[in-house]
This record gives structure tokens, sequence and C-alpha cells, in this order.
């Protein structure tokens, strides 16, 4: 009998950094242990990893192959290349909403005479998920969301925008901790809550979702 062929997963982690010139960015406080979580318990198991990683300070896991990556730009030219021959993507990075409509290629500097304000012009970043989530045919896609306030009802929303299958809803509670509460919302209707469970437990719950253990 032919083995079964492993599973190939992409996930993407941490944040997006949004340069305004060479040493300043925009940027958020993802710490990207959720999305390295998922790509080392997948790794454990055996499956091919391709891990996309934003700028952070964590160790790639034993047997993932990992790109890292800057601007949302970035990612989303290395998650369409990789999700190409993918089962399935879990995309927990924390991508920048917006970035500078220009990068100065100079410091940007105060003007001389005691200039008290500046502005800065954003323009909005591509959305990874919901173009890639276009292109998965019956493919798994995981979105995250961070909400406050009703946030399952925002989640349900962005499912269904980003057309995805399911969405991890968090609070900002989760935010560079090592545990989180978290609630998997389906496109299917199912609801699952997990309280105050290790980022290691959350992932394998995640993975059980492409392929049961
Ligand atoms: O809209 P919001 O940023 O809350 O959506 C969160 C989900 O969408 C996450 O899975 C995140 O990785 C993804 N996302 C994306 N591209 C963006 C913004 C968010 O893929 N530009």
């Amino acid at each position: 009998m032919a083995a079964a062929r492993r599973p190939r997963i992409v996930v993407t982690a941490g944040p997006t950094r949004e340069h305004v010139d060479p040493v300043r960015y925009l940027s958020n406080e993802s710490s990207g242990r959720m999305g390295f979580a998922i790509a080392a318990s997948a790794a454990a198991r055996n499956w091919d990893v391709t891990l996309v990683a934003g700028p952070v300070q964590l160790p790639t896991p034993k047997g993932v192959e990992r790109i890292d990556v800057i601007s949302a730009r970035d990612m989303l030219a290395a998650v369409r290349d990789a999700f190409r021959g993918a089962d399935a993507l879990y995309m927990s990075a924390a991508v920048s909403d917006w970035r500078p409509k220009r990068k100065l290629a100079g410091k940007w500097r105060k003007k001389d005479g005691g200039q008290q304000v500046a502005s800065l012009e954003l323009v909005s970043n591509p959305d990874i998920l919901a173009s890639v989530a276009r292109q998965k045919g019956d493919r798994l896609v995981v979105g995250f969301a961070l909400e406050t306030g009703d946030g399952i009802r925002r989640a349900k929303a962005k499912m269904r925008r980003k057309g995805t299958d399911f969405v991890v809803l968090n609070d900002t509670s989760a935010l560079s901790a090592s545990r989180a509460s978290v609630t998997i919302l389906g496109a299917d209707g199912s609801v699952r809550e997990l309280t105050d469970c290790t980022k290691d437990r959350i992932a394998e719950v995640l993975l059980d979702l492409a392929h049961p253990a």
C-alpha cells in the first residue's frame, strides 16, 4: 500500500514592519508565539511546514522551513508562493493594516524652526488572508482575530468577509503571553472555546482541524 503523503501547511507568525524611512517603521506587539507553536507542533507530527515569519525574536522550530519577511507586501508574496503546493494555511501573523504611502530614502528630519506637528499619509495594505482564501478550493484556511468588545460578532463577520473556514478569536491578553483563551469559530457554525490553555495545546487543536493526530 502506498504511504499517505505528509500534510503540507503554511503558517504565518509575528508582526509586519512598514517602514517610514530606513530606521523607523509602523508595527505592533505580536510576539509570533502562536504561529511558532503551530509550526513546531506540525513538524513534531512529521508534517511539511513552511513558516513565514515577520521580525520576531524566536528560534526556528526543528524541522521547519522558515522564510523571514519584513513588510505585508513581502509576506503576501511569500504566502502566495508557499500556499501553491500546500494543504492548509494558518494565518496567525498580525499584519499591519496600513503602510506609509512613501518610504523616504533618507531619515525623516524635523524641519528647522520648532515644527510641532507633522503628518504621515498611509495607504492600506493588501489583505493576505482574503486574497489567498479566494484561491483555496477545498483547502483549509484558518484566520485569527484579536478583538475587543463584541468579539464573536466581529470575528464571524471577518470570517465571512475573508472567506476562511475557521477564525480563532483572541483577546488582548494573548499578546506576548504563553497562555491564551481562544474561541474557534467555524464557517459551519461550530464554536469551540479553549480557556487559559498553553499555546502548544491550542496549536494541537488547530492542527486537528486539518488532520486529526
Ligand atoms: O482584519 P484583521 O487584521 O483583524 O484580520 C485578522 C486576520 O487577517 C489574521 O488572520 C491576519 O493574519 C489576517 N490579515 C491579513 N492581511 C492583512 C490584515 C490581516 O492576512 N492585511
